[in-house]
């Protein structure tokens, strides 16, 4: 051993005790991972390659030797992914949500194709829109992608309720209709209220159009069984992350529940999309720790996804009351982890982020339905999955909510923040 390597162990130190000890974490695209979790990605596997499926008794389906034991892995968390999700096919493969959803647009997608998809500014994905993954592959080339107008163009977006936190299914389904696009997305990052999959998909599937469920934040609500159920309203393809609300590591995962027919017509645009497509190597140090969150899902996953939409519906509910304006009201503010908060009277989204940084409360600015300048979001997007799996509940809640009322309106409450922090250190849900 001779290289230093101290200084760098020193920064992974810091960065521990501040983010594991110190701050309340409210971004919701992150969770923490349980001991298990991360002990299981420590392993032999980070230097080795295996592409293909898993070999299996006198049929090679693999590119490499020396794979017998991620075989193994690999059979156990596709098998129990499949259980927990009550799928009919899983590919466990992509390394990550985007990945997930670039293995479709490969397979699935092709220049000059059409597709309808939620808007940025009304929550959708980077990845569903014109300069993601989606948009580029629909996009000829040398020409600019077409946006929205009458004019038979690529790519659409899902019209909204006038409270523009719901997706119009009547009107949707006219636009469908009319366009006959190749892909439907539903999904997104704001992600506040189930989508109409069930009426949508069923019209869809009149038309032989495929709809594919966007479910990287709600993955783990999926699995507890606390939110819309994809794969049973109707959904084609089911993508998600399993490290948002799905408390694994960074991956993604595709899983359908098609019928024979269904599987030969939609399911092998998945498999060559995530391979040779969107990944070769998997990143197999962390697959044994997606087979852990599995069974860690099955065994809690109903009660920590419940407590999760009890603890950001609480959360809504005290900011609301204090002042601090929470997005869809009428609604109960939130179905899923999320809450979106309104602090344009109070400097924008950017500032406030900043402000709560300062005082070791951990969160992103989001546009809101209306917002046009994404350097000037006037939104607040907060998580609540990695507090909950630490054991807050709503009274924790009511106690953050004046905090975060507080630091917003300019006091430094760093110390309490800390002092909250510290009483909820211990994992549950593991
Ligand atoms: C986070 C997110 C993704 C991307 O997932 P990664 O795992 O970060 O690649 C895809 N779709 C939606 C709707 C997301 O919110």
């Amino acid at each position: 051993m001779n290289i230093d390597i101290h200084d760098i162990e020193e920064i992974l130190a810091r960065q521990e005790q501040w983010r594991q000890h110190q701050t309340i974490n409210l971004i919701a695209s992150e969770n923490a991972q349980s001991e298990a979790v991360r002990r299981v990605q420590n392993s032999d596997f980070m230097g080795r390659y295996a592409e293909g499926h898993p070999n299996e008794p006198g049929k090679v389906n693999r590119y490499y030797q020396g794979t017998r034991y991620i075989d193994e892995i690999e059979t156990l968390a596709r098998n129990e992914i499949l259980e927990l999700f009550k799928a009919r096919q899983a590919d466990v493969r992509p390394i990550s949500g985007n990945a997930a959803n670039t293995a479709i647009a490969l397979g699935y997608l092709r220049g000059g194709d059409t597709v309808v998809a939620n808007s940025t500014d009304a929550g959708g994905h980077i990845s569903h829109g014109p300069v993601g993954v989606i948009g580029r592959r629909i996009q000829n080339r040398g020409q600019a992608l077409k946006l929205g107008g009458e004019k038979s163009v690529n790519l659409h977006y899902l019209p909204l309720t006038e409270d523009r936190y719901h997706v119009d299914a009547q009107k949707s389904i006219e636009l469908i209709d009319r366009l006959s696009p190749q892909l439907v997305i539903m999904g997104k990052s704001l992600f506040l209220f189930p989508e109409p999959v069930r009426e949508v998909a069923a019209f869809c599937r009149t038309k032989g159009i495929p709809l594919l469920y966007d479910g990287a934040h709600v993955l783990g609500l999926i699995a507890g069984g606390q939110f819309q159920d994809p794969l049973r309203e109707g959904a084609t393809w089911l993508t998600g992350s399993t490290h948002k609300t799905f408390p694994g590591p960074q991956r993604g995962v595709i899983l359908g529940n098609l019928d024979e027919e269904g599987e030969k017509k939609f399911w092998p645009a998945a498999d060559r999309g995530v391979f040779p497509g969107s990944s070769s190597n998997h990143h197999l140090n962390t697959l044994p720790a997606l087979l852990v969150a599995t069974r860690e899902m099955k065994q809690f996953g109903h009660d920590y996804a419940a407590q999760i939409v009890r603890n950001a519906q609480a959360l809504g509910r005290s900011l609301d009351a204090l002042g601090t304006p929470v997005e869809a009201r009428d609604f109960g503010y939130t179905k899923s982890h999320i809450i979106a908060v309104n602090v344009a009277q109070f400097g924008g989204g950017v500032e406030v982020a900043k402000r709560l940084e300062d005082n070791d409360i951990i969160l992103n600015y989001n546009m809101l339905p209306g917002d046009e300048d994404p350097r000037n979001p006037s939104g607040l997007r907060l998580g609540v999955s990695e507090m909950t799996r630490y054991g807050m509940d709503e009274q924790a809640m009511g106690e953050l909510a004046q905090l975060m009322h507080d630091a917003i309106h300019g006091k430094n409450v760093k110390d309490q923040v800390n002092q909250l922090r510290a009483r909820y250190l211990e994992m549950h849900y593991a």
